[in-house]
């Protein structure tokens, strides 16, 4: 069996984004300076208000939460005090973060936004920034870093420039950055003794290489501890996305997050906010930070939970990769009953009648063996021939298999991805709305996963002119997006902005159909929805939580 990959993030950022474009008349970027910046000798002005401004927005206080010797599973954190659905149990920001190898230049190392025109440091030619103020902030971070890659002469790999952050962050400040540290990176797991041979090749490799790039004005650590960072940031790192959570753009380490566990049907979730990164002075700034959400009533004592897993994978396959990407065996209530595999596997039922496991096993072999195929052929960027394949695929297997068998699901997302690049819309709408039902019956009600495909369903039908159903799943992705990503989450303002706009629409449209018709005409007319970007491979969304070294 293979992992499947349905993580929000992988959603094609032009679906959305799109859409987002069309409704929002106006949004807010950073302003970007004309000439490029120069790289002071000097440090930029003191940050520390920004700080204070942030903290006072987002409490970074753990006074929620208390760390104890979690039966089996070693430490754990536990609520002190009652939940509800969308309660934020803790924020943090990161002792330090960096953008992907692959994305160094296309990504501000200081906000880590996406943006078309980033201008570079003056000194090292590597960082680059969105304009002066983001330079200025993430000035604290760079500052050895920029040293460090002039006198190397080269630019060292992410877990590389990571492991430095970290380390010129712990240099600087000890080993507990904030009162609200709950556990000292000393405290964490490493599990390098647990490695596989290869991997511990590769990571020897690193440290070999980290040890070259370390200046000798630095402080020299031994190779122990410099081992243990590495490790700690292998099986602890977690998966920084853009400003709109659609995409892996980087690694950092969140030292609170580390001590919360896994559990298949958590009742938490883990987001990423970007904070506010749109004002021009650098004191009105806001940090990133991810936010711990509840999903539903915690009681006070329970264990708090994320799932490091997608749970649309079966058992078996969940706690494979749980062994061999974070080193244990996960013997959660969803895992040792085996919940819901039925269903991911099931053949479906036509007037009585269910097929046989025969042919439910013969339907999902071919299935399998189909999605490779689909996978090359989106690789290559060979839009048509995926839909050539989903389509031949779901003619053979869509009467013999369940609305939740897991490939069924793929096929349908995949399809109806492609088939709303390529601007077919009704068809793109038809399977977006199957792979939600479908979703709806295997995902927690409050799953960040099916918001997203909720808000992708949504927009495909309100492209293909269906504006009741397109309005109905974006009230429901709000819904969910409310809990799992918080009201000042820029997918949700977008999210917002789109159920207002839906909400009007729907409205004229009871009222006067062809008015509405034909100033809906117009407004495409005058924005054509061209800001659509290609399909992605699932390989390029985040296919885990916790980002793992390549
Ligand atoms: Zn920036
Ligand atoms: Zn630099
Ligand atoms: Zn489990």
């Amino acid at each position: 069996m293979r992992p499947i990959g349905t993580d929000p993030r992988s959603v094609p950022v032009g679906t959305v984004q799109g859409v987002a474009g069309y409704f929002r008349t106006s949004r807010e970027e950073c302003a970007v300076a004309t000439e490029e910046p120069e790289t002071s000798q000097r440090d930029p002005p003191p940050v520390s208000l920004c700080i204070q401004l942030s903290s006072a927005e987002a409490p970074a206080s753990m006074e929620n939460v208390a760390v104890f010797d979690s039966p089996g599973k070693g430490r754990g954190l536990r609520a002190t005090k009652e939940f509800w659905a969308g309660d934020v149990i803790f924020s943090e920001a990161s002792i330090s973060a960096v953008v992907f190898d692959s994305l160094a230049d296309r990504i501000c190392h200081s906000c880590f936004r996406r943006q078309d025109k980033l201008q570079r440091c003056g000194q090292c030619k590597f960082a680059h920034y969105c304009d002066r103020t983001c330079q200025r902030a993430g000035w604290a971070e760079h500052k050895q870093e920029c040293g460090a890659i002039k006198a190397y002469g080269k630019v060292p790999n992410e877990n590389i420039r990571l492991a430095s952050r970290i380390l010129w962050r712990l240099d600087k400040d000890g080993g507990v950055v904030s009162d609200a540290q709950l556990a000292t990176l000393e405290e964490l797991e490493d599990h390098v003794a647990d490695m596989q041979e290869d991997e511990l090749k590769e990571f020897k490799v690193d440290i070999h290489n980290f040890l070259d790039y370390w200046p000798r004005g630095s402080k020299q650590h031994t190779v122990d501890h410099i081992s243990h960072i590495f490790g700690v940031i292998n099986c602890n790192g977690f998966s920084v996305s853009d400003q709109r959570g659609l995409q892996a753009v980087g690694v950092g380490l969140f030292p609170n997050l580390c001590l919360v566990n896994h559990d298949c049907w958590p009742n938490c979730t883990v987001i990423l906010n970007h904070g506010n990164q749109s004002a021009v002075d650098t004191m009105f700034h806001s940090q990133r930070r991810i936010e711990l959400r509840s999903l539903g009533k915690i009681s006070e004592g329970e264990e708090l939970t994320v799932a490091y897993v997608d749970y649309i994978n079966l058992s078996e396959e969940r706690q494979r990769l749980l062994k061999t990407q974070y080193f244990f065996d996960c013997t959660c209530e969803h895992c040792t009953k085996r919940i819901k595999d039925d269903l991911k596997m099931a053949g479906c039922e036509v007037d009585g009648v269910k097929p046989s496991d025969e042919q439910v096993k013969e339907a999902t072999d071919y299935c399998f063996e189909m999605m490779d195929k689909l996978d090359k052929a989106r690789l290559k960027g060979d839009y048509h021939e995926v839909v050539k394949i989903c389509k031949e695929c779901l003619e053979k297997t869509e009467p013999v298999l369940a609305d939740t068998h897991i490939y069924l699901l793929r096929i349908w997302s995949s399809l109806s991805e492609v088939q709303a690049y390529l601007q077919y819309f009704d068809d793109a709408a038809e399977y977006a709305r199957k792979m939600v039902e479908g979703y709806m019956k295997l995902y927690h009600p409050n799953n960040a996963t099916l918001g997203m495909a909720a808000m992708r369903a949504g927009v495909t039908h309100w492209q293909a002119g269906q504006i009741e159903v397109g309005h109905g799943m974006i009230c429901k992705a709000y819904a969910i997006l409310m809990v799992t990503h918080g009201p000042t989450h820029p997918i949700t303002k977008d999210l917002e902005a789109m159920r207002v706009q839906t909400e009007m629409e729907l409205r004229m449209f009871k009222q006067n159909e062809y008015v509405y018709h034909s100033m809906r005409e117009a407004a495409l007319k005058n924005k054509p929805m061209t800001m659509m970007h290609e399909p992605k491979s699932v390989e390029e969304g985040i296919k885990n939580l916790f980002h793992r070294r390549k």
